[in-house]
């Protein structure tokens, strides 16, 4: 059988999860996981694999410290497939972790084509947009470290590492040997494992939440860290958590800033963010008769599916979901309940922007 590449810089999006639990060992969130993490990018299996999250998991149950450790190359502006991370960090946090949330710009820079990141600068202007978003989402700056104001023994480390992945490791995992890409690749391993050195938090148990097409990167930091033992490092393998990619509001197009309406950004106003939901694809009938009679259908509504990764909600969600199979609701009135929803969470939004823009730049530039 041929093995499936994953490229984690592609733009393909995998949907075909059972074969990635097959071939690359992934094993699925256990029932007593969703029962017992009270959130719900659990319970609605938003997040549906893991690699070695039992120990992080007994931590928890325990009220022992793990490290929480996420991170967003700075490549574009936010949008909700983004928020949903800042989410999950928020919800280690309170579990107990300790926080480090890394904004990647030189990641983003050396990693992107110049057609999407050109210059450095630019790399860290959008790291004061997205700052300024999560910083309104409610981390704190002790929560968060900029990669190219990062100290020094973060790049000794990363220097350091680099000895231990060798050519034909690399190319069996990623395919190419780029060299901006190796050069980011050598900071997002620093990122994941530098928290357990003796200088930050000593050997502990980490989590990092990331979509499956990161997986290769995951893959090539458990390496290395087990390499690292040779030259005296002992460091816990870290776990990471799987999650479902959000799609895009129109039928069969990626979230992108190009294609207008495709996907809600952070910084969009709440009555460009409401009229967004509006113009989605839903999953209603031909006719409203139809749809009363046979219900619509949420399984392949995006509307259903984007308030499913991002209404807190849960009550509001499943009876969404039921009046819409039951047919009690038609689409055009669904959407406006749910413009309204997006609506409202953005004007909060934009009101606590208004104090995180400076506090951003600050940490950026200052
Ligand atoms: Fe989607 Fe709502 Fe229409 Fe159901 S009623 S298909 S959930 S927009």
């Amino acid at each position: 059988m041929k093995k499936t590449f994953i490229d984690p810089w592609g733009a393909v999006e995998f949907k075909d999860y059972e074969k990635l639990f097959k071939e690359f060992g992934v094993k699925k969130i256990s029932e007593k996981m969703r029962r017992e993490l009270k959130h719900f990018i659990f319970e609605r299996k938003i997040i549906i694999g893991h690699r070695d999250f039992e120990k992080v998991f007994e931590r928890i149950k325990k009220r022992q410290p793990f490290i929480n450790m996420t991170g967003i190359a700075t490549s574009g502006e936010l949008h909700f497939g983004h928020k949903l991370i800042v989410d999950a960090f928020l919800f280690f946090k309170e579990c107990g972790g300790k926080s480090y949330f890394a904004i990647c710009d030189i990641d983003a820079y050396t990693s992107r084509p110049d057609s999407k990141v050109p210059t450095l600068m630019k790399a860290k202007e959008y790291a004061v947009e997205n700052l300024s978003h999560i910083l309104a989402l409610g981390l704190k700056p002790e929560d968060i470290y900029i990669q190219s104001k990062k100290d020094q023994r973060y790049y000794e480390f990363a220097f350091e590492l680099s000895k231990k992945i060798t050519e034909s490791t690399y190319r069996a995992i990623y395919g190419s040997l780029d060299l901006g890409k190796v050069s980011a690749n050598l900071l997002q391993y620093a990122d994941i494992l530098h928290p357990q050195l003796p200088e930050y938090e000593g050997k502990m148990p980490s989590v990092t939440v990331i979509g499956f097409e990161q997986d290769p990167h995951l893959r090539a930091i458990r390496d290395v860290a087990q390499r690292l033992q040779s030259v005296g490092y002992d460091f816990e393998l870290p776990s990471a958590l799987f999650v479902q990619h959000l799609s895009g509001l129109l039928e069969g197009v990626k979230m992108s800033k190009t294609i207008s309406g495709s996907a809600i950004f952070l910084g969009d106003s709440p009555d460009v963010a409401a009229k967004k939901i509006m113009n989605a694809i839903d999953g209603g009938r031909k006719t409203a008769e139809e749809q009363k009679r046979l219900g619509g259908r949420p399984d392949v509504c995006k509307v259903y599916e984007f308030m499913k990764f991002n209404d807190p909600d849960s009550k509001r969600v499943k009876k969404m979901y039921s009046d819409c199979i039951e047919g009690k609701i038609l689409c055009g009135e669904c959407k406006q309940i749910r413009g309204e929803i997006i609506k409202k969470f953005m004007e909060k939004h934009h009101e606590k922007l208004g104090e995180t823009k400076e506090l951003a730049k600050q940490m950026v530039f200052g």
